[in-house]
């Protein structure tokens, strides 16, 4: 988004927030339904945003009819704050929400608007996680007709999609879903947790924080309330795996940036060809490298 451009807010009549009174109402109604449901896929009039399907308009659409003026907001983008969707949504907000506050530490957020990553530093019960999530149903894989995979959602029919995964097992001894790993919600729901990795389903189950999913594009909001249990589906004799990060000696890799042990990683490629790590939640990244950096003067 160009930096020089401003709305104009008086001529055009733009509301708080960019919608209007009646849509985040609907919106809200909507997410009242999800938290009462979980898990639940909640269809929604999904609005026409000044951005693409697929850019995060259905995690936006729930930012804004969740927050006010008091609201500090985090975006962040596969765990960084500073690249161009998280940049370019949080400067929306700016511009179309006058007096909200806009953070890059999770712990001072009031709202934070996700892509692919649950923040490392655990939630709390007064904040609200919203993920952007592309595809909502994890049936789609198994079944291409929507009014079926709505009756297999409500009879709690999962064995296909567990067929699937079994099929994995036979064919390459594990399941070999990375992200977007189907989970069952509250003991009954099967909801696709956006691509968001393994690594953070844990995070999901039992979260301190309301976690809502926003599909733009599908017309979809879902949720998974505090304190709900989310479980991955496996098999009773294939335990579930994440990512543990160890390399071929069986030691956990580290950040190259911070050291840190116990963080998602991502690894970067260099131009020579070799391969480093790095924390994949910036905020997180840093606050490790600044407790380190204090402790090294107070030694010093
Ligand atoms: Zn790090």
């Amino acid at each position: 988004m160009n930096k020089q451009y401003e709305l104009p807010l008086a001529d055009s009549g733009y509301n708080f927030a960019f919608l209007d009174e009646f849509a985040k109402r609907e919106v809200r109604r909507c997410i009242l339904k999800a938290i009462a449901i979980p898990g639940y896929q909640t269809p929604y009039a999904s609005r026409e945003m000044p951005m693409g399907r697929g850019f995060g308009t259905g995690g936006l659409q729930l930012t804004l009819s969740l927050i006010g003026p008091s609201d500090c907001l985090k975006v962040i983008d596969q765990g960084a704050d500073d690249s161009v969707n998280a940049v370019n949504l949080r400067q929306f907000a700016e511009l179309t929400c006058p007096g909200i506050d806009t953070t890059e530490h999770t712990g001072d957020s009031s709202l934070i608007q996700s892509r692919h990553r649950i923040p490392e530093h655990p939630l709390r019960e007064d904040q609200v996680l919203v993920l952007q999530v592309p595809y909502p149903d994890p049936l789609v894989i198994v079944e291409p007709s929507e009014a079926r995979r709505k009756v297999m959602h409500g009879e709690g029919d999962y064995s296909r999609l567990l067929t699937k995964l079994y099929e994995d097992i036979v064919q390459f001894d594990e399941i070999t879903i990375s992200h977007r790993y189907p989970t069952r919600i509250n003991g009954h729901y099967v909801i696709d947790p956006s691509p968001i990795p393994r690594y953070d389903l844990r995070r999901l189950d039992q979260s301190r924080a309301l976690t809502l999913f926003g599909a733009g594009r599908e017309k979809k909001i879902y949720a998974v309330p505090p304190y709900t249990r989310a479980e991955p589906l496996v098999f009773d004799d294939v335990p579930f795996r994440s990512e543990d990060f160890r390399d071929a000696r069986g030691e956990r890799l580290a950040c190259g940036r911070c050291g840190s042990r116990d963080s998602f990683l991502d690894e970067i490629v260099q131009d020579d060809g070799s391969r480093s790590w790095q924390c994949s939640d910036s905020d997180y990244c840093n606050q490790v490298l600044s407790q380190a950096n204090s402790d090294e003067g107070m030694n010093a």
